[in-house]
């Protein structure tokens, strides 16, 4: 800037401080300012509130638990399979289901899974985890008991993510619930169900007669996690209502690209997490002869 401009841009500068009713014009563009901004805080207000009310309604219909379970383990160090299956470092998964991972079941018929549940959970959240191990407890022969010295067992805390090993691992067997994203009736007794030796629904070895798998709509890296597998089914239907089943958005490239869509009527509501389906009872009353 040569000097005389310098000189023109104070007297410019100068004039307009001292020119009132250019003041008065600059105070009404800031009022105006305010008031717009005003204005948009209410409306990101509104829009906060409308999502609230919509994380409300899949909280109540329990759409979007799935998401809320892969949201949670985002960014955790364990290997896991379809989101939230501890990938096994001893056995085979899959053998698990033909009894090998099965719990014991004592002389009084009951299957006893001996549990402890970490000191970093509030006496409210483990109230939380011992009632969703009571929704076993109604209505099959399993029951979640505190430990005493049994060799096998799970042992429940909040680390990253919901995760938990399938069936019976021997020895100590982690199950995560973490604190900020898991706690969670539907979410815990999913947790649960795994552990007992139960898989995911929709990777059932007849899904394809009865959800379609929209490859293109899945993250690339996590495509792996919709591969079916050999599951035993105990002659029972395939479940849109089970508790093991995913949302229709799981691991999906975008929001509201489906992953899952039920066939033939695409309509039918998956991935829920309010609590075991009548199914999942059933199941569990099958695999362990309750
Ligand atoms: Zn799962």
């Amino acid at each position: 800037m040569t000097p005389s401009a310098g000189l023109l841009l104070l007297l410019l500068l100068g004039l307009s401080r001292a020119h009132p009713l250019e003041e008065a014009r600059q105070e009404e563009e800031i009022q105006d300012q305010e008031i717009q901004n005003e204005e948009i805080q209410d409306e990101e207000m509104q829009n906060e509130e409308i999502l609230d009310e919509e994380m409300q309604d899949e909280d109540k219909d329990g759409v979007d638990m799935t998401t809320r379970i892969l949201t949670a383990n985002n960014g955790t160090e364990k290997l896991l399979m379809e989101g939230d299956l501890l990938f096994p470092t001893s056995r085979n998964a899959m053998t698990c289901w033909y009894n090998s991972c099965l719990w014991r079941k004592a002389s009084n018929g009951q299957v006893v899974v001996p549990y402890v549940v970490s000191s970093q959970f509030p006496s409210y959240e483990r109230q939380m985890i011992e009632g969703a191990m009571r929704a076993f407890a109604g209505r099959t022969c399993v029951r979640f008991v505190p430990r005493r010295n049994e060799n096998d067992y799970i042992s429940i805390g909040s680390q990253q993510g919901c995760w938990s090993a399938l069936g019976r691992q021997g020895g100590r067997q982690e199950l995560s619930l973490n604190r900020g994203g898991c706690m969670y009736g539907g979410v815990i007794q999913h947790e649960l169900n795994h552990a007992l030796g139960f898989q995911h629904e929709q990777t059932r070895s007849d899904r394809d007669s009865y959800v379609q798998i929209n490859w293109n709509n899945i993250i690339q890296s996590s495509a792996y996690n919709f591969q079916k597998q050999n599951t035993n089914n105990l002659n029972t239907p395939y479940d849109y209502s089970s508790i093991m089943h995913y949302g229709r958005t799981a691991f999906s490239v975008g929001y509201g690209r489906e992953t899952i869509t039920p066939i033939p009527n695409r309509n039918v509501a998956i991935g829920q997490r309010n609590g075991l389906s009548r199914w999942d009872i059933q199941r569990i009353n099958l695999l362990y002869k309750c």
